[in-house]
């Protein structure tokens, strides 16, 4: 078995070229400038329309994957400045019941929110007890957008079952619209969902590693062309800092688009935000926004100006083609298959960047728990060489796959 440790594997990055990156920025706290920051204040987020429904949705989403239930004074603000996208799920802790802590005290917000959930399952039955107890637990009588939580194949998950079942729902109004999320096989979900004729909206992971590649430019381009609403989630792809750091050079791309950015009077978050508006087919971006700072710096980049140049959207390409084998895609229809054993190599790769890019240990922790209770050991002893040998990004996955089990032992 060909084996590579940690060192060799960072000085074949520097061989490579990559080995002078050194990314200077990286952090997911927007640090707004302040200028744009009472430009905020001022204003709404803009809206779009979400697909062919006619609904006129907040380009600025509020992810509540978070503890919200001291935060009504955030939620609150939110909606004064027109961050009226909710994104919530029956597996996101309290969450929903904090949103329904909200609405018990300002009931009148109910109507100003575009409210999502998602149910783990697509199964009718299980989405019926799930959208129940999510209402019962929102304090609602209906949701905006139920979503059906991480699909990875459309043919097999979304069955005719689950539209007979979300049109009946429609027909008793306790769902408005009826999609699901991806992060893993994307640009076949997507595609796959247009093709349906029965899908209104689907959130994906989207960002400026993910948007240019062929697959998803068709995927996009078929979603807007059957009215499917799109939403971006995991917008701030990292810039890998602390690998980077291992190797003690600098990271010139890193640099120069920080340098940009701030002469401009936005930071590479913002930045982030705006490559992924761009696109117009994108309704919106669901951000999770741990406070006030982080809300307003992300309305003010939802405001029209200034808009990315082109020298900066080359510099973001440069950047992402520069350390492409350190991101996950989530193409796991190549890796995953060629594995002897069980295991979802792509999400345990999204866990490493919630752990040592994002430095949410915890949350990492609980997703791999809901995948079995013995992954860490299961991952200890699995071979990844034939799922390297099949990764068109060339990961090295089993250095990566160490990293998560030292991380998270
Ligand atoms: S490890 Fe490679 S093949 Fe597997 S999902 Fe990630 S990028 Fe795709």
């Amino acid at each position: 078995m060909k084996t590579i440790d940690r060192r060799s594997f960072i000085k074949t990055l520097g061989k490579a070229g990559i080995g002078s990156l050194l990314a200077v920025t990286g952090t997911r706290e927007s640090t707004a400038l302040t200028s744009v920051n009472q430009f905020a204040e001022e204003k709404r987020v803009p809206t779009r329309p979400f697909g062919k429904t006619g609904i006129q949705v907040a380009m600025l989403g509020f992810g509540c994957s978070q503890d919200l239930n001291s935060k009504h004074l955030l939620l609150k603000q939110a909606i004064k400045m027109g961050v009226t996208y909710w994104d919530t799920a029956h597996t996101y802790n309290n969450s929903e019941e904090a949103i329904g802590n909200y609405f018990k005290k300002y009931p009148k917000d109910r109507k100003k929110v575009f409210l999502v959930t998602k149910s783990r399952s697509s199964d009718p039955a299980r989405m019926t007890r799930s959208l129940e107890t999510s209402l019962q637990r929102m304090r609602c009588d209906y949701v905006d957008m139920f979503f059906v939580h991480s699909v990875s194949d459309v043919k097999e998950e979304l069955t005719k079952a689950t539209k007979v079942w979300a049109e009946k729902e429609k027909k008793k109004g306790r769902i408005r619209l009826f999609g699901f999320s991806t992060h893993k096989n994307m640009e076949q979900c997507l595609s796959a969902a247009a093709k349906l004729g029965w899908v209104d909206g689907i959130m994906t992971s989207y960002n400026y590693r993910l948007m240019n590649s062929d697959s998803m430019k068709k995927a996009c381009d078929a979603c807007a062309k059957e009215g499917i609403g799109l939403v971006a989630m995991k917008t701030q792809a990292p810039f890998f800092a602390k690998v980077f750091a291992d190797i003690g050079k600098e990271d010139i791309t890193a640099q120069s688009l920080t340098a940009q950015f701030i002469k401009k009077g936005f930071t590479v978050e913002q930045a982030k935000l705006k490559a992924v508006w761009e696109n117009q087919q994108i309704t919106s971006i669901c951000s999770e926004m741990t406070n006030m700072t982080l809300l307003k710096a992300n309305v003010a980049a939802s405001m029209g100006k200034p808009k990315l140049s082109g020298l900066e959207k080359t510099l973001f390409d440069l950047h992402a083609s520069q350390t492409a084998s350190y991101y996950c895609t989530g193409c796991a229809e190549y890796c995953e298959p060629e594995m002897a054993c069980d295991v979802p190599i792509s999400d345990v790769m999204r866990c490493l960047m919630y752990a040592h890019e994002y430095e949410e240990t915890e949350r990492a922790m609980n997703i791999l728990r809901q995948m079995s209770p013995d992954i860490l050991n299961r991952l200890a002893v699995a071979d990844f060489t034939p799922a390297e040998m099949a990764c068109p990004k060339k990961m090295p996955i089993s250095i990566l796959i160490n990293e998560v089990v030292k991380i998270l032992a």
